[in-house]
């Protein structure tokens, strides 16, 4: 994985297809490459990305198709966003981990994010790929499933 501090010579393309989308501020993977504009890297926003490198088998040639799918299909895009995002929250949920999980789970952060970026998923942004309520409840299956350390969300 390389990671790359500018916007992706793809970004043009990228926002013909995607309007919505801020290029200032919409990481892009692509292949091995994982493009980041302005200079700070939040490391739950890589893990992200680094899914997304993952799904498209760190190739060129897999992401070219891996893009076109995602832009056609919204099965498939909401698909590898839930395991994108549901990574990125495991990612944090083992860093709150080390400081004590359980405070985190009492104080209700691991639900608020989940709502949070199921509002994200569900938006314009991603070209409604389902309503709120039911990606709030993919997304905690799919933390659920994956998560070792994990303990029940309420
Ligand atoms: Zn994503």
């Amino acid at each position: 994985m390389k990671i790359v501090k500018r916007k992706s010579v793809l970004w043009k393309f990228w926002f013909l297809l995607w309007p919505g989308a801020d290029p200032n501020h919409t990481l892009i993977a692509f292949g091995d490459h994982v493009f980041i504009p302005g200079d700070s890297i939040r490391e739950d926003l890589v893990i992200h990305e680094a899914v997304h490198l993952e799904q498209q088998r760190h190739s060129y040639i897999f992401a070219v198709f891996w893009y076109i799918w995602y832009t056609l299909s919204p099965k498939f895009r909401l698909e590898k966003e839930l395991e994108a995002y549901g990574e990125q929250i495991i990612f944090i949920l083992d860093g709150a981990n080390r400081k004590g999980r359980k405070s985190i789970k009492e104080n209700n952060t691991i639900n608020k994010m989940i709502e949070e970026v199921s509002v994200l998923m569900s938006g314009g942004m991603y070209g409604n790929v389902g309503s709120k309520e039911e990606i709030v409840l993919k997304l905690k299956k799919y933390i659920e499933e994956n998560d070792r350390n994990f303990n029940k969300l309420s």
